[in-house]
This record gives structure tokens, C-alpha cells and sequence, in this order.
């Protein structure tokens, strides 16, 4: 017999309006409206389920995560929101008192919000946990500092010019320091990977912890061949959530192989994710004109213009989305220029797309990327006013513009960069900014920033949608009020379906 569910007696936003019933059949909306009108169509032997009048929204999406680190970082050191060096170091020689063999691996530190306002070194690594392989990333991952004893397992000393792209951390004396920036990261690569391959991945328990939050469908990002295959590995094992995954740029020959080789029942290989510059945060995303407060600098490209037009090229044959990460204003320009030279048959995506002054605003608007944005950068980078001075900083996330000038930008948490939970980036989308600039758009938008606009993004129509046709991911959430909920800033997520089936735990929802 068909799996049939009505959810009656609710106050469900279906990403358009308000209706009091859904019917779902066979894990797709067949009847919406209300309780009386819905009974009446659906099928009989429907699981009834009431909601008690509380509001209820379709399944969100989270476009944009990172899910190694995520995982990673769920068994390592949590730096986040540390405000001294000495902070970062209590947290680090305590989990290494708790862990003690093996490598150290952490990250979420913020040089800003240190009170030294300086970045950590592999002195200060040597301090906290000896000669301990230690590796310690920025919150932004465009930045890493590392101890010594990796520097020269890695092959890092003082003669080794920085890469293209990328940047070796160096003392006054010229030594390295034990930061990388960038493509300097990328010696840490195969390290890296048989280091901490050994800390348990925990996906199934991320991806349940996701589905808690009322996250039905993930997009994550730069997925490496060894992410796919552990995704792969659960088989014909139902997911709580739905998959649709970037392979990392580096790897798009490959693309084709693996989306065979990776698909099952949840997860499904859509695009190839490069990145084009690095982050506001350490000063390496490309800008136009220099950072305010480091003149000598307008950051830089990660590949060349050349390079950026030969794997979008690549991409395209494959059948691959392309999804290319720019925050500078100089990045997006050109990711622009490379969309109009190999015009892809798949809507590209801009990743961040973070600065954008009127100028790129116009040409976007020609262009018309898909964008995927992160609310909750907004609250994190409180130095861009230092960063990008007064007038840049206006044109940065600039959400209800986007929305004004017709694009759908779909939201993301790039996690672990930032929390996992949607309902901190809803809240965030919604809220007037520190800077004074207004562009912060209302509940329903919110919503559906993490909703229907997630659709073309990743690849799957009839996501974030409790019309007939959509998906029947469908969160009841602790309240009865949009904007309450809203902005509480944390999830108030109750039960959780999954294409007509209860995927939540039942237990409450922690934080990502
Ligand atoms: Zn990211």
C-alpha cells in the first residue's frame, strides 16, 4: 500500500502561504489546505498526524557545508569565539590532556577577536602542547597554523617560496612561522588525510544531528573521493537527510566516475566546487582596491583566469554544476568574466559572492548567477567596517538587494565555519545590522532562503516547498508565530519528516 501521512490542525507556511493541512503520498505533497478540504483528498489509511496548531515549515536546506571538517571538528578542538591566545591554548592542552596520543587537530580561531591581536604561531603551539603534530584552523579555513614538527614533515622551511595562490607564514627573521594561508594549505593535503583519517568521521551521527534541526537536504562542498565513499558506504540505508554534493575542483576528471560510484537512495553527486580567492578575515579575498586597514594588500587569486576557464570548461563536459567560491569583489568580477566566456548549460553558482558594489550589482543582474549566501557571516565578521572601510562595508552581504534586483539567493552555513543550525542563520537574515545597513529581509524570506531557493542550487526540484508536487519534508516547530520562531536564534524544532517519513531522533535538537 501507498505511505500516505496528513499533518491536519497546523499552522503550515508552505513557502508561499498559510494553510491548516497537507496530504503526502508516497513522500510528495498531494493535497494541501485545510483540515476538512485535505481529509477529503487523501488517501485512505493516511497516517494522521496533529499538529496542535503550531507552526509548521517545509524541510530546510543548508546549500553550502563543509562535512569532514565538520566531522573533524566534532572530535577535535573547538576554538570558536576564544578572545585571548591564552584562551585558545587552555582549550588546546586540555583536549590534548583528554586525547592523549596522536596528532592535535582544532579549529575556529579568529585573530580579531583575540585581545593580542595577533595570530597564533608555532611558538605558541610549542607552548601549549610540546613538539605534538598540532594543526589549528582559522575559523575560516583559509588560514592554518600548524607546529613545527608538521612545518618539516610537510616540507616547509625557509627556503620554500610560497605557492601561487598562497602564502607561507614567516618570522622577522624570515623563518616560517607555522602559518599557511591559501594554497599553502594544500601541502598539509595527503598529510592531512592519513593523519586524521583515524578520527572517527561520525557522519551518521552529524547527519542525524542535522535532521534535528529541521535540515532535510544538505549541499556540502568541496567534498573530497574519501567524503563520497563514506557517504556511499551507508548503501541502501535511508538517510535522514537528502545529499546533493560538489565534488572538489581538483578532482572534476573524476567527476563522472564517482557520481556513478557514489550515488545511493539519499546521496547524489551534482557539481564541482572551486575557489577562487580566499577570506576577508586574513586579508586573501581578491579585492579591487587594497584592505583598509593593511594598504599593501588587495589579496589575491587562487587560479589563474586560465585555470578558473579550463575547469568550468571541464565541469560543463562532465555534465557537473559548476559552483565557484568569490568573496572579493575583484573574484566575483572575474568569475563573472569566466560564466560569459564558456556559458555552462547548468546555472553556475557564486559562492559567498560577499562583496558587491553597484557596479557588479549591474553586471550580476546580466549574469545571473545562482547565489549562495551566509547570514550569519554577518554577525561574525565584526571588523569589516576595519577591513573594507565605511563605503565598501555597505555593499557587503547584501541580501535585500539581491532579492530586490529578482535573484533567489539560497542561504548556507558553511559549517563549521559557522554553527550547523539553521535556525542561528534565519535569525541572523532577519536582524538590523551593527553597521546600520539595511539589509535584512522578513521571516518568510528567511525561510525560504533555506528553502525553495536551495532547489536549482542543489540540483533537486521540489525541495523546501509544501505545495502539491513538492517534497514532503515537513518541521514542526515549538510555537505557533513565523517571525517568533524566527528569531529565537536557535532551533525550536519538535518533529521532523522526511519525504512523508519521521527522521528527527526524537530527542531535542543539540547544536552542529
Ligand atoms: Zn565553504
Amino acid at each position: 500500500m501507498a505511505q500516505a501521512t496528513l499533518w491536519r490542525n497546523g499552522r503550515i507556511f508552505t513557502g508561499r502561504r498559510y494553510v491548516e493541512a497537507v496530504a503526502a503520498e508516497n513522500g510528495r505533497v498531494v493535497a494541501v489546505g485545510s483540515s476538512r478540504e485535505v481529509r477529503a483528498h487523501s488517501p485512505s489509511g493516511a497516517e494522521r498526524v496533529d499538529l496542535h496548531g503550531r507552526l509548521t515549515v517545509p524541510g530546510l536546506a543548508d546549500s553550502h557545508l563543509h562535512l569532514t571538517e565538520l566531522a573533524r571538528l566534532t572530535a577535535g578542538v573547538d576554538l570558536h569565539g576564544a578572545r585571548s591566545l591564552a584562551e585558545v591554548g587552555r582549550r588546546v592542552r586540555r583536549w590534548g590532556e583528554r586525547h592523549p596520543e596522536g596528532s592535535v587537530y582544532g579549529a575556529g580561531w579568529d585573530q580579531d577577536l583575540l585581545r593580542d591581536r595577533r595570530y597564533p604561531t608555532s611558538r605558541d603551539v610549542a607552548r601549549w602542547v610540546g613538539d605534538r603534530p598540532t594543526v589549528l584552523f582559522r575559523v575560516c579555513h583559509h588560514a592554518v597554523v600548524v607546529s613545527d614538527s608538521v612545518l618539516t614533515e610537510i616540507d616547509v622551511d625557509e627556503d620554500t617560496p610560497d605557492p601561487p595562490g598562497g602564502r607561507i607564514g614567516r618570522g622577522r627573521n624570515g623563518r616560517a612561522n607555522g602559518l599557511l594561508f591559501d594554497n599553502a594549505i594544500e601541502r598539509l593535503g595527503p598529510w592531512g588525510e592519513r593523519r586524521f583519517v583515524r578520527h572517527p568521521l561520525g557522519l551518521a551521527e552529524l547527519l542525524q544531528n542535522a535532521a534535528n534541526l529541521g535540515l532535510t537536504s544538505l549541499g556540502p562542498v568541496s567534498s573530497s573521493p574519501e567524503e563520497l565513499a563514506a557517504l556511499a558506504s551507508f548503501g541502501r540505508r535511508r538517510l535522514p537527510v537528502r545529499i546533493a554534493a560538489f565534488l572538489r575542483g581538483t578532482e572534476v576528471e573524476r567527476f563522472r566516475a564517482l557520481q556513478r560510484s557514489t550515488r545511493t537512495e539519499s546521496t547524489r553527486l551534482v557539481g564541482v566546487k572551486v575557489v577562487s580567492d580566499g577570506a576577508f578575515g586574513p586579508r586573501t579575498a581578491w579585492l579591487d582596491r587594497p584592505y583598509r586597514d593593511e594598504r599593501a594588500t588587495s589579496g589575491f587569486p587562487l587560479l589563474t583566469r586560465s585555470e578558473l576557464e579550463r575547469v568550468a570548461m571541464e565541469a560543463d563536459r562532465v555534465g557537473a554544476s559548476l559552483a565557484v567560491h568569490a568573496i572579493g569583489d575583484r573574484a566575483i568580477a572575474t568569475a563573472l568574466d569566466v560564466f560569459e566566456a564558456v556559458r555552462p548549460r547548468r546555472r553556475p553558482r557564486i559562492e559567498h559572492a560577499s562583496l558587491t558594489p553597484p557596479g557588479l550589482l549591474d553586471r550580476l543582474g546580466k549574469v545571473r548567477p545562482l547565489l549562495v549566501v551566509q547570514p550569519r557571516f554577518v554577525t561574525s565578521d565584526s571588523w569589516i567596517v576595519e577591513r573594507l572601510g565605511p563605503r565598501r562595508a555597505r555593499w557587503t552581504y547584501s541580501f535585500a538587494t539581491f532579492h530586490a534586483r529578482g535573484h533567489r539567493p539560497a542561504a548556507s552555513s558553511d559549517a563549521p565555519v559557522e554553527p550547523l543550525d539553521p535556525w542561528t542563520g534565519i535569525a541572523a537574515a532577519i536582524a538590523e545590522r551593527r553597521t546600520g545597513v539595511a539589509e535584512s529581509v522578513d521571516a518568510p524570506t528567511a525561510l525560504r532562503m533555506y528553502g525553495e531557493n536551495a532547489a536549482p542550487v542543489l540540483g533537486t526540484p521540489g525541495i523546501g516547498s509544501l505545495e502539491p508536487g513538492s517534497f514532503a519534508d515537513v518541521v514542526e516547530c515549538d510555537g505557533n508565530d513565523l517571525d517568533r520562531v524566527a528569531r529565537a536564534g536557535n532551533s525550536q524544532v519538535l518533529r521532523v519528516w522526511r519525504e512523508g517519513i519521521r527522521v528527527d531522533s526524537g530527542r531535542p535538537a543539540g547544536e552542529g
